[in-house]
């Protein structure tokens, strides 16, 4: 962080999401902290002789904006690899994968980012390994898409040794054609994990310089602070090397993961001897909670459900963590003072997860700790929202995903049980603190997609909305995005509100998201963005 010898006044149409004083004329700045928030005599008087000046004449001045469940490590690293995000037919994918292993002659597998969607492409499915060969034989092909799924030509199946005879590993399942032969379509880590180990990771640098580069466009897209769930060691180093170099303009709260795949011992082990625990750190750079799967993603039909899949008769979803090896880890995180964010998307998963919390918070009250529920969009019931709100259990959601995957789970589910997923309204109505945020790269980053998403409840490709009764107001959409974002990362003590005191994070956007028409904010553009008193978009 900067420290300014100067003071500085930014004068400008303010909400400064603060109850005590919701709207203000001007901030006064020194040391990348507020000194004072109000009217321009204040900030004046704060500031004293020969501060600078800033000064908007259009546009609304924001807390720095925060998002509670943003992949960023990954979308850096992504952001170097064939790109499918645009992909809207199985020609794109051959074509973008073609472009990419022609300009990377040296690259020994041809890999891409994992944000992109079969909702998205023309035929409704995902490419087989015959289309792919098609794009590229030679060398081997690995598209991963969000974590639950992965497409691969014949070469990386033959390298991974995936063939006619090889079983479905538990909690996975390898897609077969008519002839009972591999199709190309792995479901679940068990099943593309084979794959995925074999391509060669980036290097220490080439991830920090991914990393630092992709944060230009964060701060491009209002972004001053992220939590970053499910970071390895090596991912943390990466982190922490930034970090130490001055060069993490992001406020980055990360998630130690709870790896399934290792054995259960070695991950209490983790914990026990770690020392550190949530909330280590400083205002840059700060440890959030452990990190946990339940269950897979709806999109894929691997979330937990209830019921069966209307689609699929028997198919309930898969349980990526068993529960006896969740319990565990949720209590030694207990014990030992971290707290838990649990990746929960179906209804079954939420049940699991909280009534293993009830059952520690017995003995140990988890409100301190502030547990907290990822994703929890199909259908938490109304007895999980009083649990959450009783046990001080806050939530992760993702208005983008409704956004995105909107279509796709519509056709899966219906209209009407959209209507009620990814349900903000019913959250908060229970008193329960809600974060909003990305999934990027599983969807895009920029909050005023959320902000929009969340008053309006599109979804892609339709200009009706889906359930209008779970929308929340404008002021509401910007809590999730400031205040109570900061909440749900362990920071509400220094961000996500104009105060005097907190760090001088702010966004300027062209309108005022509080009083817009919702619509506006489609088209609504970030002006400027600062982290600690300095900007770092804009200007
Ligand atoms: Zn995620």
């Amino acid at each position: 962080m900067q420290i300014e010898a100067k003071a500085r006044v930014v004068e400008g149409d303010i909400v400064t999401m603060d109850p005590a004083r919701p709207r203000a004329q001007a901030l006064a700045v020194r040391g990348g902290r507020l000194l004072a928030v109000g009217s321009r005599q204040e900030a004046e008087a704060a500031a004293g002789p020969g501060h600078e000046r800033l000064r908007w004449d259009r546009g609304t001045i924001v807390p720095g904006l925060i998002d509670t469940h943003n992949h960023m490590h990954w979308t850096g690293i992504q952001s170097r690899l064939v790109d499918l995000a645009g992909a809207r037919s199985i020609a794109d994918i051959q074509r973008s994968v073609r472009e990419w292993a022609a300009r990377h002659p040296e690259a020994p597998w041809v890999t891409s980012g994992t944000g992109w969607h079969v909702a998205n492409l023309a035929e409704q499915r995902y490419p087989t390994r015959q289309e792919l060969d098609a794009a590229c034989a030679e060398r081997p092909v690995y598209l991963p898409r969000v974590g639950h799924a992965a497409v691969v030509n014949s070469r990386a199946l033959q390298l991974a040794g995936i063939g006619a005879g090889t079983p479905d590993p538990e909690g996975g399942k390898i897609e077969r054609d008519a002839q009972g032969l591999p199709n190309g379509v792995l479901l679940e880590p068990p099943a593309f994990e084979p794959v995925a180990r074999l391509v060669p990771p980036p290097s220490l640098a080439d991830q920090e310089g991914a990393l630092r580069d992709v944060q230009a466009t964060y701060h491009a897209a209002g972004l001053t602070g992220i939590v970053d769930p499910g970071v390895t060691p090596e991912i943390m180093a990466v982190y922490q090397n930034l970090w130490a170099r001055g060069e993490l303009s992001m406020r980055s709260v990360i998630m130690p993961l709870a790896d399934s795949s290792l054995p259960l011992e070695e991950n209490l082990a983790r914990l026990r001897n770690a020392g550190l625990r949530t909330g280590f750190g400083d205002a840059r750079l700060k440890l959030g909670g452990v990190k946990l799967f339940l269950d897979g993603g709806a999109s894929l039909g691997t979330s937990l459900m209830r019921e069966p899949y209307p689609d699929e008769r028997c198919n309930c979803g898969i349980q990526v963590t068993p529960t006896e090896t969740f319990r565990q880890i949720a209590w030694q995180c207990a014990r030992q003072g971290w707290s838990l964010g649990v990746h929960v998307v179906g209804g079954k998963a939420i049940d699991i997860a909280l009534d293993v919390f009830a059952e520690i918070d017995r003995e140990i009250p988890l409100a301190p700790l502030r547990f907290c529920l990822i994703h929890a969009y199909l259908w938490p019931e109304a007895r999980n929202i009083r649990e959450a709100r009783r046990m001080g259990i806050t939530v992760a959601t993702q208005c983008s995903m409704q956004y995105t995957f909107g279509p796709l789970l519509v056709k899966r589910f219906g209209t009407a049980l959209m209507a009620t997923a990814t349900p903000v309204r019913s959250w908060l109505d229970g008193g329960v603190v809600v974060g909003g945020g990305s999934d990027s790269p599983v969807t895009r980053f920029e909050p005023l997609l959320g902000l929009w998403q969340a008053r309006t409840r599109r979804i892609a490709g339709t200009d009706e909305p889906i359930g209008k009764l779970q929308a929340v107001s404008g002021e509401e959409a910007l809590a999730m995005y400031t205040r109570d974002a900061a909440y749900v990362a362990f920071s509400e003590h220094e961000r996500g509100m104009l105060r005097p005191g907190l760090l001088a994070d702010w966004t300027v956007l062209s309108v005022d998201p509080t009083t817009c028409e919702a619509e506006a904010l489609a088209d609504a553009q970030v002006l400027a963005t600062a982290v600690g008193g300095e900007l770092v978009h804009g200007r």
